[in-house]
């Protein structure tokens, strides 16, 4: 059979009263003598553990043990003096330590205490003290032990009733229970006659009931509550409230009930009036500062409202409500100071700029915001989503396994949710697309805005993926950039930019008819090539000022070709430069300064910038003053066959790829395609060119597909002025001959 162990505190009360009992019968002065001891013991023990009123039980515990002590040493009945003073050091002790251990933690606690002690006090002064008084034959040291006898009473019934609304219920119970046994015995004693000590000797009812005590505060030491302190509300109880205002006003009437006469009376229900008076007056007052503690509570309700909307603001993104860039970083840098990995995604609208321009900033605006609602949708999978400010995005993703491509997936399903459906703002459908960098972070390192911004600009300067992440090449290339750029803007003052020219060729004369202007840069003494630094200067806005240069030196040099062998020039122009509104008035200017006329020359744009340009009026005005704009590398772009015959174009430059086709012998399939474009041209009366011609065998091929103009290796490189020059001198004499 399983027995449970009974808690010790059970146990004592057990055992302890098993003992008490035991005494009893035999009336044992050992047994009398060591059960105070061992209480007394137990009452050390928690002392030191628990401390608080421990403390004062234990003193109050070893009076008594003294006490019984000193008397059992002793013969005969000792008399009421002595046997109260002996005595009356345990019970105060007693009555104090109950109190203390009752004690509340709250505010007024003290007071309430103290308006029950006090309205006990007169229940005993009318009903106790003042008959005894009046009693004649009590010796003065008798009437003193007596009053003192009555205050210990009060007090002990104070902690009693105290002890019992305490929330411990265990201990405080048991502590209750002690006292009212303390109080019980010293009743029975006056009940009996209240003369001489007997009672309270081993044998008397008083000290057997005193014994009960020791077991009592015993095991309410042992008990496991006799350490906590209770934390409750402070609020005083409805039902207290008016218990106490009973007995305010209700007590100063008992001397009156007790003694009945006039001069008594008067004064009784004056004090009760005043009391009952004072404590309506406390009661309101404490009303108020409720309903003043109540609006501060709103006040600070209100204030930190506030707050957390300004915390908001700071933190978000006003026109989109996101999370903006500050935020952003406050949850990078938690991620760095993380253990774990997490990933950053950065994502921007292509041709944004173009919206707001052609559309205006409201609508601009309400792109963004549709836009911020598709990106929430990724919210629940990542740890933010945030405005970066104009159309760049930022995504941190904290959670899951980013390293194994969960990032990068994530990446590609918010590129493609941007170009799933038209943004809708009114009328319009606005079609978007978007790019991303993603870069992956690790704990400690703090770069990662700046490597996903570097993938970002990958991503946008990359033809085909939309989604670049980054590793250590970007950053060499990003530095290499810089030095490139930086390099370019002092070629700008020191001419280290000059031009090559590449001869076109008429395939029905054999002879040059233009030249193509290419740009040339020397630097440290070696020739970078265009397709390097022609991008950087494109992404740091360089380009004007180099095209412009580009232009006017080509056209310098052209001027003279041109009066003399009646070549064309033609020049590269890039997408940033059509942008410029000041462009068509730039160009015009610089004919007019070198004298080509606008009939010589030829604007080669890509085709994807074309497409771009195609609604602006720049190269329409340019077209009426004479200047052809030429469709360069046709084939690699958009494939805009559809719509070939809405833009302002007058040739067709067929990109070099369609013609290193043609190897020897050709193949049917690569001259068919050549043949289509070449028809394509001819219905669309555009002149075109064939780019990259490097073979005899590909020249051939270009004239027997009558191409009317050709350009590459095979008729001559790009070269100096001074060797064109030659070569157009070369020929004019061959001509003549
Ligand atoms: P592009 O306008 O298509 O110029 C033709 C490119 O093909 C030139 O490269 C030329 O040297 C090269 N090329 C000519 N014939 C052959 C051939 O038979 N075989 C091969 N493999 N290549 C041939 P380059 O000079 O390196 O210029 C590259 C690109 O840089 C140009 O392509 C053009 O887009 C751009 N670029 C050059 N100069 C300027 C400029 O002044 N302004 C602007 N905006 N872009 C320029
Ligand atoms: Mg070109
Ligand atoms: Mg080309």
């Amino acid at each position: 059979m399983h027995i449970h162990r009974l808690p010790a505190w059970q146990a004592t009360l057990a055992g302890g009263t098993v003992a008490v009992l035991g005494a009893y019968a035999l009336d044992s002065t050992v047994l009398w003598l060591a059960l105070p001891a061992a209480g007394t013991a137990i009452l050390l023990r928690t002392a030191v553990r628990h401390r608080c009123s421990w403390w004062l039980h234990f003193a109050a515990a070893l009076a008594g043990l003294i006490a019984a002590v000193w008397w059992s040493t002793r013969t005969g009945v000792p008399s009421n003096t002595p046997a109260g003073l002996s005595l009356a050091v345990q019970y105060a002790l007693a009555a104090a330590a109950a109190f203390q251990f009752g004690r509340l933690k709250q505010p007024g606690s003290a007071a309430e205490a103290g308006a029950v002690v006090l309205c006990v006090a007169m229940l005993a002064w009318s009903f106790v003290v003042l008959p005894y008084l009046g009693e004649p034959g009590h010796q003065q040291a008798d009437i003193a032990l007596a009053a003192l006898y009555a205050v210990l009473d009060l007090a002990l019934l104070a902690t009693v009733l105290r002890n019992l609304a305490d929330s411990r219920h265990g201990p405080a119970r048991l502590l209750a229970t002690a006292g009212a046994v303390l109080l019980a015995a010293h009743l029975v004693h006056v009940v009996a006659g209240g003369v001489g000590g007997t009672p309270f000797l081993p044998g008397g009812l008083s000290h057997l009931m005193v014994q009960f005590w020791w077991v009592l505060v015993a095991a309410a030491a042992l008990h496991p509550g006799s350490g906590r302190y209770r934390t409750g509300d402070a609020q005083t109880g409805r039902t207290a409230l008016i218990a106490m205002y009973t007995a305010a006003v209700a007590s100063p009437l008992l001397p009156a009930i007790a003694h009945p006469i006039p001069a008594v009376i008067v004064p009784a229900l004056l004090t009760s009036a005043l009391c009952g008076l004072l404590l309506l007056r406390i009661v309101l007052l404490a009303r108020l500062a409720g309903h003043r503690a109540g609006q501060a509570r709103q006040a600070l309700d209100e204030q930190r409202t506030l707050q957390r909307r300004l915390a908001y603001r700071a933190g978000h993104d006003g026109l989109t409500g996101l999370a903006n860039r500050d935020l952003l970083l406050e949850h990078l840098g938690r991620a760095v100071a993380g253990d774990r990995p997490y990933a950053l995604v950065l994502c921007a609208l292509d041709g944004f700029k173009e919206v707001n321009d052609t559309y205006g900033h409201t609508v601009g605006d309400t792109v963004l915001r549709q836009l911020a609602g598709r990106l929430l949708l990724f919210a629940p999978e990542v740890e933010l989503v945030a405005r970066l400010g104009g159309d760049e995005f930022g995504i941190l993703i904290t959670a899951g396994d980013i390293t194994g491509g969960d990032a990068a997936e994530l990446a590609e399903r918010v590129v493609a949710a941007v170009a799933a459906a038209p943004f809708a703002v009114d009328e319009r459908r606005i079609p978007l697309t978007a790019r991303a960098g993603l870069a992956d972070g690790v704990p400690g390192n703090d770069a990662v805005l700046g490597d996903a911004d570097l993938a970002l600009r990958a991503a946008k300067q990359a033809g085909g993926a939309r989604v670049a992440r980054f590793d250590e090449s970007l950053r060499a290339d990003q530095s290499e950039r810089a030095r490139i750029a930086a390099g370019l803007r002092e070629a700008l003052a020191d001419g280290t930019l000059f031009m090559h020219y590449q001869p076109v060729v008429d395939t029905a004369t054999g002879r040059i008819t233009g030249v193509e202007a290419l740009m040339r840069w020397r630097r440290d003494g070696e020739l970078v090539p265009p397709a390097v630094f022609i991008p950087v200067a494109e992404q740091t806005g360089l380009i004007g000022l180099l095209g412009h240069r580009a232009l006017r030196l080509a056209c310098e040099q052209a001027a003279a070709w041109h009066r003399e062998h009646g070549l064309y020039l033609t020049v590269n122009v890039s997408t940033h430069q059509l942008r410029d509104p000041g462009f068509g008035d730039s160009v015009l200017e610089v004919l007019a300064q070198t004298g080509l006329p606008a009939g010589a020359l030829v604007l080669e744009i890509t085709e994807s910038v074309l497409i771009d340009a195609a609604d602006t009026p720049v190269l329409g005005t340019l077209r009426a003053h004479g200047v052809r704009i030429a469709i360069d590398d046709f084939g690699t772009g958009y494939s805009s066959l559809a719509y070939l015959h809405t833009l302002p174009v007058d040739i067709l430059k067929i990109d070099q790829s369609f013609i290193r086709r043609h190897q020897d012998p050709p193949r049917p399939q690569d001259v068919s395609l050549t043949r289509a474009i070449l028809e394509l041209a001819r219905s669309q009366d555009l002149l075109a060119v064939a780019e990259g011609v490097e073979t005899a065998g590909q020249a051939d091929l270009l004239r027997e597909l009558n191409c009317p103009l050709v350009q590459g290796y095979h008729f001559g490189r790009p070269a100096p002025a001074e060797a064109i020059g030659a070569l157009l001198r070369e020929a004019a004499l061959r001509a003549a001959a």
